[in-house]
C-alpha cells in the first residue's frame, strides 16, 4: 500500500534512500524539477528525464485555474497530459494562494480567491486540494497548509501552524489510499523550535507517508534554515522520506542533505536558465556578461549536458543577447543537469561513506570561482 521508502544507507545524519511510487522509483537524495503548469519550462519531458530526474513537481494552483483539474483527469491525468510517465509530486496550492495577498480571503475552513488568470472566484479547502491532486493523478499529494509568512512573531506563527495542523487532519481524512500513492504532511512553525516540535507531534499523530519541512527559504537565510533543520529533523521517523520545500541553491541542498533531508524542489535552476544564469561546480555565472563574448570554452568542460558538450560560452552569450529561445533552453538544461549531478554525487558519497570528503571538495570548487578569462 501507499508509497514505500527504503533507507539504503546513512553517513552521519545523511541518508541514501529509495522511494517507490506508482510511476517508478526515485533514488534519494533527489531533486525535483518544477513543472508548474504541466511543463518544466523550456525543456522537453524526455530531456528532463535525460538529466537523471525521476520525479517532477506539478502545481495544483496553476493547473486548477488552467486548464482545470477535471479536464486533465478526463484526458487521462497529468502523466499522460504532459507525457511524463515517471513520478509526480503536486504541491497543495496553499503557497500560491497565500501569496495572492489582497485577492484572497482566508477563513478557518479554507481560502476564497479570485483567479489572476480571468477573475473567476474559486474556493480551496483541504478537501478540495486533496481532490484536485487525485484528479491530477499525483503519486505524492501534499497537505493543504497555510505557508507562514516571514518575518513573523511567534504567536502569529503558532496560530498559522495550528490552522495548518487542523487542515492536515482534514486532508488525511479526504485522501483516498491507493497502492503506490502517498500523502505527505508539512511541518510548519517558522524558526521557532517549540512550534516545529508541536507541529511534528501533531503530524505524527495523524500519520503520513512522508514529511515535508515548509515555511523555510522565505527570506530567513541559510543559518536560520539549517538551525531549524538541526532541531526538527531528529524528531521525524527515520523510515519516512523528508522533503525540504522550495530549496534551493546548491550549497543549501548540500547542507540540508548533510542534516538528513531526502528531497528538494526549487524553481531556481529553471528560472535562472531563462535569465542567463548558470550554476556550475565553480559557482554562478551570468552568460550575458561581456567577458564571455569571445570565449570558445564551454560553461563547464566536465558537464555532459548539450550546452557544454556542443556550445561555447560565446555562442550562449550571443543567443542570450539576441533573445533567442535556444539560449534559455540550453541554460535550463545545463542547470538541471548540474542539480542532478549534485544529487548523484551526494548519493554515491553517502553510499560510500565519503560524504565529508565530497562536501569538502564541493565547497573547495565553489570557492575557487569561475575559470579566469582567456
Ligand atoms: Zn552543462
Amino acid at each position: 500500500m501507499s508509497v514505500s521508502f527504503e533507507l539504503l544507507g546513512t553517513d552521519g545524519l545523511a541518508r541514501r534512500g529509495r522511494l517507490a511510487t506508482a510511476h517508478g522509483t526515485v533514488e534519494t537524495p533527489a531533486f525535483m524539477p518544477v513543472g508548474t503548469a504541466g511543463t518544466v519550462k523550456a525543456m522537453m519531458p524526455q530531456s528532463v528525464a535525460g538529466t537523471g530526474a525521476e520525479i517532477v513537481l506539478g502545481n495544483t494552483f496553476h493547473l486548477m485555474l488552467r486548464p482545470g483539474a477535471e479536464r486533465i483527469a478526463a484526458l487521462g491525468g497529468l502523466h499522460k497530459f504532459m507525457d511524463w510517465p515517471r513520478a509526480i509530486l503536486t504541491d497543495s496550492g496553499g503557497f500560491q494562494v497565500m501569496s495572492l495577498a489582497e485577492l484572497r480571503q482566508l477563513d478557518r475552513d479554507g481560502v476564497t480567491f479570485r483567479s489572476p488568470v480571468d477573475g473567476t472566484q474559486y474556493r480551496l479547502t483541504p478537501e478540495r486540494s486533496i481532490e484536485i491532486q487525485r484528479l491530477l493523478d499525483a503519486d505524492i499529494t501534499m497537505s493543504f497548509d497555510e505557508c507562514t509568512t516571514w518575518p513573523v512573531a511567534e504567536d502569529a506563527a503558532a496560530h498559522s501552524m495550528r490552522l495548518s495542523m487542523e487542515w492536515a487532519a482534514r486532508g488525511k481524512r479526504a485522501f483516498v489510499e491507493r497502492p503506490g500513492y502517498g500523502l505527505f504532511g508539512i511541518v510548519q512553525g517558522s524558526i521557532f523550535p517549540a512550534l516545529r516540535s508541536e507541529s511534528v507531534q501533531a503530524l505524527l499523530k495523524i500519520g503520513f507517508d512522508g514529511y515535508a519541512i515548509g515555511g523555510l527559504a522565505v527570506g530567513e537565510g541559510q543559518e536560520r534554515m539549517f538551525a531549524t533543520l538541526d532541531t526538527t529533523l531528529p524528531l521525524l521517523p527515520a523510515d519516512r522520506p523528508r522533503y525540504l520545500m522550495g530549496v534551493g541553491r546548491p550549497a543549501d541542498m548540500v547542507g540540508a542533505v548533510k542534516r538528513g533531508i531526502d528531497m528538494f524542489d526549487c524553481v531556481m535552476p529553471t528560472r535562472a536558465g531563462r535569465t542567463a544564469q548558470a550554476f556550475t561546480r565553480r559557482g554562478e555565472l551570468n552568460l550575458r556578461n561581456a567577458r564571455h563574448r569571445d570565449d570558445p570554452r564551454p560553461i563547464d568542460e566536465q558537464c555532459g549536458c548539450p550546452a557544454c558538450q556542443s556550445h561555447s560560452r560565446a555562442y550562449l552569450h550571443h543567443l542570450i543577447r539576441s533573445g533567442e529561445i535556444l539560449g534559455a533552453m540550453l541554460l535550463t538544461w545545463h542547470n538541471l543537469q548540474y542539480y542532478q549531478d549534485i544529487m548523484r554525487g551526494l548519493r554515491e558519497a553517502i553510499a560510500g561513506g565519503a560524504l565529508g570528503h565530497w562536501i569538502a571538495a564541493f565547497e573547495d570548487e565553489q570557492a575557487r570561482g569561475d575559470v579566469p578569462p582567456l
